[in-house]
């Protein structure tokens, strides 16, 4: 499963409907002070699922909507979809099938939100469980931002298994351990 494409639109510097294509394994993403060059990484986490406003480096969930500019309005709604090739199939259980694997979030200032999967409506839960175990996700150890090397030297143990157990994709299991015995 690779990322092929981040698509946004009324994402925080991204007013305009925005493709940023991944052509290959390795990609940098260079620019000024400003430009947005985190911005795009901040996208890839709330898509997946991220709901802490400070992960997102912002107060509240609606900063990651546009809010105007000097010579822009602010819009209404903000949203970004993930395009990931799984011609390899590595995507597990139902979602084997498809090819491409589309991740969309949206949300509005009046606190709509929704997730959608190929283009259909599901939960947030529905997204997580699909990148559990492939070390992609909001949190996981796919994005490294600064200090977070010096966090995985000092860790206590427990949080060092957390990593451990995703790399080696046992963390699906524990969560659905985790779920039967609370139902
Ligand atoms: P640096 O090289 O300093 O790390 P960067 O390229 O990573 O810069 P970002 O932090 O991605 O820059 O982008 C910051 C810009 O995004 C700022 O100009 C800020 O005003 C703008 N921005 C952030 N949130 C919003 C929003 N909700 N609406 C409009 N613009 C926003
Ligand atoms: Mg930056």
């Amino acid at each position: 499963m690779r990322l092929e494409k981040i698509k946004l639109a009324g994402f925080k510097s991204f007013v305009d409907p925005t493709t940023v294509h991944i052509p290959s394994n390795l990609v940098g993403i260079v620019g000024p002070n400003g430009c947005g060059k985190s911005n795009v990484i901040d996208a890839v986490r709330w898509v997946m699922g991220e709901s802490s406003a400070k992960m997102l480096r912002g107060e509240s969930m609606a900063d990651v909507i546009f809010n105007g500019s000097t010579s822009r309005k602010p819009v209404g709604t903000a949203s970004i979809e993930l395009v990931f090739d799984n011609s390899d199939g590595k995507a597990g259980g139902q979602y084997a099938q498809y090819s491409t694997i589309s991740v969309k979030r949206q949300v509005s200032r009046d606190g709509q939100s929704n997730y959608l999967m190929n283009g259909v409506r599901c939960r947030r839960r529905d997204i997580t469980d699909l990148f559990l175990g492939t070390g992609l996700g909001p949190r996981s150890y796919s994005i490294i931002e600064q200090g977070m090397i010096s966090r995985l030297i000092e860790a206590r143990p427990e949080d060092l298994r957390a990593f451990l157990e995703e790399a080696a994709g046992i963390s699906k299991y524990k969560e659905r351990r985790r779920d039967t015995e609370n139902r």
